[in-house]
């Protein structure tokens, strides 16, 4: 995030500089190759290791970084200025991908799993979308039953990112159908290659190219008893806490791809010559950048405010989970480059055209907008 009313302390610009001369000097020069091979190029997933960005917010205890909310929205800006399958490498690992297991996951599996994915060895998934429950997640169908000291897992969950890459994945099943929300649904452990886990079809999404969404099925699949994260019944609260978390750092990609935008179509004003002068000295382009320039600014203000104040932020109302920021991130950073047909115009040859397909994304991806405004709205009413 570029600049704001709110200054950054030295060692986060550190890391932001650091990070930024590697998306701008090796990922945005590739970010055609990885669009049409959609495929995240090895030898920038292994650069992305050695700058330890698959841990940043992995306790230090554990080989991670330990970012606090503040860094780790800064450093996810800079990522998001290229493909968001780049993003995506980086955001689920660091999100959805380890907290349940930091939250819920017993000394053992902590020790096991989060130095390995702090160094990056392998992708994580969060399975908990199925095709008949997405926003209403008390609804998912997928079941498990203990038998002796195993659980066996059955159903289908889709949408789930890197679900023909992950090694592990975080499940979540119904263990009590009366109670689903409130108690019945617990979180498992499933290793890839354990019996009865398949992998269906790969979900191809109008953006996002080379995060390879797709289906992870479970038909008699056994697991430990030990795989269980926390106790059972316990899946919805660890669910709500891995959401909720990652919401203001949605609202952080979202500024970090409006930034890239803006800047594209502000060198673009320049160098496009329409009736003997640049496109940028007409008041009407003037204009929709200044309009940008103006949202992004109180969106980064807005992004850093909460994330710099942590959890004080929480009372105030609409920003308890960052709901409010990544709504109206969300949305307006869609039109900031991409989704409005104005500022679409503004950038006709540049690689728009897949910005505007990737940031849809972000309006989706661990709650819709449509959802952000009905937590916001209930926080309101006390509901
Ligand atoms: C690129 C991508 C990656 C994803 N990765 C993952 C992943 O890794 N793991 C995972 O588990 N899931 C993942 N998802 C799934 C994602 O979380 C869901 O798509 C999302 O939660 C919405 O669920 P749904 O698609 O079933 O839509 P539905 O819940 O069926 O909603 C359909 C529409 O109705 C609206 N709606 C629903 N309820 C209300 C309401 N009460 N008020 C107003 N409007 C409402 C929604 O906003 C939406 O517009 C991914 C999705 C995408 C697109």
């Amino acid at each position: 995030m570029e600049s704001s009313l709110i200054d950054l302390p030295d060692d986060v610009i550190a890391i932001r500089d650091t990070v930024r001369r590697f998306v701008y000097e090796q990922v945005i020069p590739r970010e055609h190759e990885i669009e049409e091979q959609a495929l995240v190029p090895p030898d920038i997933v292994q650069r992305m290791r050695e700058l330890g960005l698959f841990g940043l917010t992995i306790p230090e205890a554990y080989g991670g970084m330990g970012l606090g909310s503040l860094a780790y929205a800064v450093v996810s800006g800079e990522i998001s200025k290229a493909n968001s399958a780049v993003r995506t490498y980086i955001t689920v690992n660091n999100s959805i991908g380890y907290k349940a297991i930091l939250l819920g996951g017993s000394d053992q599996q902590r020790r096991e799993y989060l130095p390995r994915l702090a160094r990056g060895e392998f992708l994580t998934s969060f399975a908990l979308t199925e095709p008949g429950a997405g926003s209403d997640a008390q609804g998912i169908q997928t079941s498990a039953v203990r038998r002796g000291d195993r659980w066996i897992l059955n159903g289908r969950k889709h949408y789930i990112s890197h679900a023909h890459r992950a090694e592990l994945f975080t499940v979540f099943a119904v263990t009590d159908k009366e109670r689903r929300a409130r108690g019945g649904i617990s979180a498992f452990l499933v290793p890839k290659g354990s019996p009865g886990l398949s992998l269906g079809k790969q979900q191809e999404m109008m953006g996002g190219r080379g995060s390879h969404p797709g289906e992870v099925v479970f038909e008699d699949c056994e697991v430990p008893s030990e795989n269980l994260l926390g106790e059972v019944g316990y899946g919805f609260k660890l669910i709500q806490a891995c959401l909720n978390d990652g919401r203001l750092n949605l609202a952080a990609c979202a500024i970090g791809a409006a930034e890239r935008l803006l800047e594209m179509g502000t060198e673009y004003a320049k160098i496009r010559h329409a009736f003997g002068a640049p496109i940028g000295a007409n008041q009407g382009i003037q204009w929709m950048l200044a309009d940008s320039a103006t949202e992004l600014e109180a969106a980064r203000a807005g992004v850093r405010d909460r994330a710099g104040e942590g959890r004080g932020a929480q009372r105030r109302p609409g920003v308890r989970h960052g709901e409010a920021l990544r709504h109206r991130d969300g949305e307006p950073r869609r039109r900031s480059g991409a989704p409005d047909p104005r500022r679409r115009r503004l950038h006709e040859g540049l690689p728009i055209e897949r910005f505007y397909r990737d940031v849809r994304m972000l309006t989706i991806v661990e709650g819709t907008s449509e959802i952000q405004r009905r937590s916001i709205a209930r926080f309101l009413l006390g509901f």
